[in-house]
């Protein structure tokens, strides 16, 4: 059984650490390590209470490697699963290459200063990896990660010769607050505000940030305005998939979040670079930060549902075909289960997925691999099995738009 050791005690640290005390036959030992070991403590509870699994509990910066080093050197995990924040990445990778320990994470390396959404400083690390014999698994949550399984199969099995892909983000739900993000507000709302972009015609096509809008009427939920953005896994995934004509990312979002985003992006409080208060500097989108409510406590208020998948058009069998392949997770179903809303459980479960297919050897082999590069039918099993199924429907056309 692997001994896991879990960094960031947020929405999605708690949903992995109940769902993998859900799974005792895989995961044994597990340490849940955070900046704040209160937090720790908490989720710690609420996993005996529920499961009656004691897991262990530390404090831990992880900015400072050494510090994830002495922790992995008391513990002996043969896993880290790193939920913490992106900035953290680097600094963790590091830690596992001094120590031999595999590796998962479910948002690329971001610098503070700047927002990148880019994969090549982890990528950079692959022969490292590779020489010590351990793996990294990246992006291992929702989207990224369940959106490049399912690009990943229907490349296998519906669509094998893709032409356009399209990733379609939609929270139905409602959380009763005027404004609030469903996951850390920091790393959310840069990646709003940041600049659309998306694969055309063998380049990048920039468009300024929420300018291109349409409607698309999602299963389960509706129809919802949606726009297009940039997401990380377009690079890992125009990468792979190199015959991809178009690939773009859209997100819902509701009017009320709009005007207030955009009242807040007017007066400066999104900002990234540091302003001085009070004789010190701080960063106006971490003050915001703390001011909002902790997407980990929305979940006692969220009802509605998610809607998250890809619809991709191409060429099958020498015939055009269009398929739309999608998860439909309801946010009071997964609080009552694990104690969180369905934003942190679509990304807690496939982590713990991620998990388990390294630890039980399925997927593990030395080297630092996003998701569509390794075999999505045992994760589109597991997905199903812990919480996520999916549906597949054919189109009668590709999208109009
Ligand atoms: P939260 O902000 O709720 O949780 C992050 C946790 O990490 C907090 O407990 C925080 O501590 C802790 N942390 C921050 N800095 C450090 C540090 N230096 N050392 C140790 N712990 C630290 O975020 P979420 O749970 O919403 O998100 C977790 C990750 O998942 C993020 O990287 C996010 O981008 C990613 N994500 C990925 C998605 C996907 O589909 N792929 C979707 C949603 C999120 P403290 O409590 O003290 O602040």
């Amino acid at each position: 059984m692997t001994r896991s050791l879990v960094i960031g005690a947020g929405g999605v640290g708690s949903v992995a650490v109940h769902k993998m005390a859900m799974c005792p036959d895989v995961f044994g030992d597990i340490l849940l390590a955070s900046r704040r070991v209160a937090k720790c403590d908490e989720i710690a509870q609420s996993v005996a209470k529920r499961f009656g699994v004691k897991i262990e509990t530390a404090e831990l910066d992880a900015d400072v490697t050494q510090n994830t080093v002495d922790l992995i050197a008391r513990f002996n995990p043969d896993l880290v699963v790193n939920l913490a924040l992106p900035y953290q990445d680097l600094a963790i990778m590091d830690a596992c290459l001094e120590t031999g320990v595999d590796y998962l994470d479910t948002a690329n390396y971001e610098p503070r200063d700047e927002a990148k959404f880019e994969y090549h400083w982890q990528w950079a690390y692959h022969e490292r990896f590779v020489e010590r014999g351990i793996m990294a698994l990246l992006g291992s949550g929702f989207d990224p990660g369940v959106t490049n399984v399912f690009t990943a199969y229907i490349a296998k099995h519906y669509v094998e010769d893709m032409h356009t892909l399209d990733i379609l983000d939609c929270n139905g739900g409602d959380h009763g607050q005027h404004f609030a993000t469903n996951f850390n507000p920091e790393i959310n709302i840069r990646e709003v505000t940041a600049p659309a972009r998306h694969w055309e015609a063998g380049g990048w096509v920039e468009t300024p940030a929420l300018s291109h809008r349409e409607t698309f009427d999602f299963p389960s939920v509706g129809a919802r305005n949606m726009y297009l953005m940039y997401h990380e896994e377009l690079e890992s995934l125009t990468k792979h998939f190199p015959a991809l004509e178009r690939a773009r990312f859209w997100m819902t979002f509701g009017d009320a979040y709009l005007t207030h985003l955009e009242v807040l992006q007017n007066v400066g409080m999104t900002a990234i670079e540091p302003v001085m208060y009070e004789g010190r500097e701080i960063i106006p989108l971490q003050f915001l930060k703390a001011v909002l409510p902790d997407p980990g406590d929305l979940g006692k208020t969220t009802t509605g549902k998610t809607c998250i998948g890809n619809i991709v058009s191409g060429q099958h069998a020498s015939q055009p075909r269009t398929v739309y392949l999608y998860n439909v997770c309801d946010h009071e179903a997964c609080f009552a289960e694990v104690g969180s809303q369905a934003v942190s459980y679509t990304t807690g479960v496939p982590a713990m997925i991620g998990a388990t297919l390294m630890s039980n050897g399925t997927w593990r082999k030395p080297g630092v691999f996003n998701l569509e590069q390794l075999d999505p039918d045992p994760f589109m099993e597991l997905l199903t099995k812990h919480g996520l199924p999916w549906q597949v429907t054919e189109l009668s056309a590709p999208l109009d738009f």
